[in-house]
């Protein structure tokens, strides 16, 4: 394999890209900082005026029908929370639109034609509507039937949820998006068994992710739990990628394998999910007038929404500080496990051109909004380990 040669042996960030190129990415980010902070703004406002403004009012005239008629009334709370997810849709369509297709096309980094982008935004909204149907009906119920100690009891659910939803995602979920398919290659496959050997990871869990149809950039990922569980790489890693830089990056995602990342995110979300749940107690009783959430009215459902996505909002920083804690434990493992600091080098400079990565964003932003470290800093480790 010759691919790596022409890029010199450096931890410099310098290196990795042109000039142009470190403009264009710097660009690039500049504007996905831009998107993701409005599309944060657009969520918080509209569901703010959902909850305190038009919710109540759209409530009311849903009474009007007499078979969403009376008090806890889950066909209510279903129509209730069609209209107000139906808009939000509607409301978050030209800045989605925006920001997945034609940024990306501007940058040469889509591969979707209108047609597909279009059927991807349909499919995850169809099953966002679905599953949010089911959520928030589900926690009503455990809300009107549990008693005091139903944020307990909701916070139980949330685990079965969350580990029902980590086995199904790789095998259901991710193939409605993408073609995933057993890595045919005999020579990787060789190398990843040798590197996967006693981590408990079975190589039969190695699948080829078709990215191709909608991206230029690589990416790999494990996901799944238990018998679920695999790891996923991108075709367009597969295909720009040497397979010394695939060992590397494959080393890395048996890290995550190895440090039990899926796991210990469940249970952290376990333990937000908690507290989520008991600040929405104090919200609903506040705002109701109530002195219990078990008489909720119906009407309250925009504020759960609300709540809760405020809640996770103000809890990304947190959340995006132990994954990258968690990507730093997988770079060091990766480092560790084949021994090939140069070679991993040359993998993130790749990285970095392929899918136009910021190396040095803006600290700030990083703290606030990465759940991946700078590959700057990402670098630098291959740096020391290899001093
Ligand atoms: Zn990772």
């Amino acid at each position: 394999m010759t691919s790596h040669i022409d890029v010199p042996d450096s931890t410099d960030p310098a290196d990795a890209q042109t000039p142009a190129q470190r403009e264009e990415a710097r660009r690039y980010g500049r504007i996905h900082l831009a998107l993701t902070l409005a599309d944060m703004a657009v969520d918080v406002i509209y569901l703010g005026l959902m909850a305190f403004v038009f919710g109540p009012r759209i409530d009311a005239w849903l009474a009007g029908f007499a078979p969403l008629a009376g008090e806890k009334s889950t066909l209510r709370l279903l129509a209730l929370f069609g209209v107000v997810i139906g808009l939000h849709i509607l409301v978050s369509l030209p800045l989605s639109f925006y920001s997945g297709y034609v940024v990306e096309h501007q940058f040469g980094l889509s591969n979707q034609s209108i047609r597909r982008w279009l059927r991807n935004w349909s499919l995850g909204n169809v099953l966002a509507v679905l599953l949010g149907a089911v959520l928030n009906v589900g926690l009503f119920w455990i809300i009107w039937h549990t008693g005091t100690y139903w944020w307990l009891i909701a916070a139980a659910a949330f685990f079965v949820v969350s580990v029902a939803l980590g086995q199904l995602a790789p095998v259901v979920i991710v193939p409605l998006f993408y073609k995933v398919e057993p890595l045919d290659n005999a020579e990787l496959l060789e190398r990843m068994k040798r590197l996967a050997a006693g981590t408990g990871l079975t190589i039969e869990g190695v699948y080829r992710l078709g990215l191709s149809a909608d991206t230029s950039k690589a990416n790999a990922m494990l996901a799944g739990l238990g018998r679920t569980r695999r790891v996923l790489m991108g075709d367009t890693l597969l295909e720009r990628f040497s397979p010394d830089e695939i060992e590397v990056i494959f080393a890395h995602e048996i890290g995550h394998h190895v440090h039990r990342h899926i796991p210990k995110m469940i249970a952290t979300g376990v333990v937000t999910s908690l507290a989520g749940f008991w600040l929405l107690d104090q919200v609903i009783t506040w705002w109701a007038n109530i002195p219990s959430a078990a008489d909720a009215p119906t009407s309250a459902l925009p504020l759960v929404m609300f709540t809760l996505t405020a809640f996770m909002l103000i809890l990304a920083p947190l959340q995006n500080a132990i994954s990258r804690h968690y990507e730093r434990q997988c770079d060091r493992y990766a480092l560790v496990r084949t021994g090939k600091p140069a070679v991993y080098r040359t993998a993130f400079y790749k990285l970095a051109r392929l899918n136009k990565a910021d190396m040095e964003p803006n600290p700030m932003e990083v703290i606030l909004l990465h759940s991946h470290p700078p590959i700057a800093e990402r670098l630098a480790m291959a740096g020391d380990a290899s001093s």
